[in-house]
């Protein structure tokens, strides 16, 4: 299972840890805020253009933040 967790913010870019509990690994995720772009240093990253897993879990668990904030805004819980 892979568990994304939010490390830092600048002005230029959002930075994530994804832990991969089954293979006992860790990514960097890095999203370029100036460029609109994600990066990740994993293998598959580097070798297609598509999103990789741990990019995608990052972006799952920010809409799923954005979602609660949503939520809890109109206040529904
Ligand atoms: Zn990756």
């Amino acid at each position: 299972m892979l568990k994304a967790v939010f490390d830092y913010e600048s002005n230029r870019a959002k930075a994530y840890t994804v832990y991969n509990s089954e293979k006992n690994k860790k990514h960097s995720v890095i999203y370029k805020i100036d460029k609109n772009k994600w990066t990740c240093d994993c293998k598959w990253n580097t070798l297609k253009e598509t999103y990789c897993s741990h990019i995608l879990e990052v972006i799952n668990m920010e809409r799923k933040k954005k979602i609660s904030i949503l939520a809890k805004k109109l206040g529904i819980n």
